[in-house]
């Protein structure tokens, strides 16, 4: 069975846990840098973005997450993981992680309007997927190599590259685990080309 890790520095980290394991996979919080060896994929969840990469810094794990990345194994950035994947936020001088090429525009729905609940088709996962979105980045920009697997009002609200994946919702917040199964999936089958 594959192991998924959910960064456990600040954010929505049980409900991560719990969506895994209803997904059939193992999951473990990941509090130190060590612990990157014991997984297969990586969540980055729900937060905020700012706080988690002061945290990220301070604990170390900024290099550690990009070489987890570089090696192959799967990301999947939830909302601030979204943000924190992204090679340019907007308004900001340097992005965080850079794992994916794209730029993205945070609290982008609107302040006034910070939450709300939408139902999405996603590419390659399902229809009608019920989405929750908390005060909600979205991509602006993509580059080559990323893919669009939803929108939401004409904005991109989940997408993938390769090994990475991300969503400006949190699928962690309801019973609909299919994106973390797909994700899971990603995992299973990045640890079977790896270990081969
Ligand atoms: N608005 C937060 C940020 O910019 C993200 C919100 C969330 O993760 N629900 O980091």
């Amino acid at each position: 069975m594959s192991v998924i890790g959910v960064l456990a520095l600040q954010g929505a980290v049980r409900e991560h846990v719990r969506s895994i394991e209803e997904a059939g996979a193992r999951a473990i919080e990941v509090k130190r840098v060590e612990q990157l060896n014991q997984i297969d994929g990586l969540i980055l969840p729900g937060g905020e973005s700012t706080t988690m990469r002061r945290l990220i810094d301070s604990y170390g794990f900024f290099e550690a997450i990009r070489e987890f990345g570089r090696q192959g194994k799967p990301v999947f950035g939830t909302c601030a993981g979204l943000i924190l994947m992204a090679e340019t936020v907007e308004g900001q001088e340097d992005g965080h992680l850079g794992l994916m090429n794209m730029t993205v525009a945070r609290n982008a729905f609107g302040r006034q309007v910070a939450s709300f609940e939408a139902n999405l088709d996603i590419k390659h996962v399902g229809e009608s997927i019920h989405a929750v979105f908390i005060r909600a980045p979205y991509i602006t920009e993509m580059g080559t190599g990323v893919e669009v697997l939803a929108t939401h009002q004409n904005q991109i609200v989940a997408a993938k590259q390769g090994h990475y994946l991300c969503t400006a919702f949190h699928p962690e917040l309801t019973d609909d685990n299919r994106l973390i199964a797909y994700f899971a999936a990603m995992v299973e089958q990045s640890k079977n080309t790896l270990a081969s």
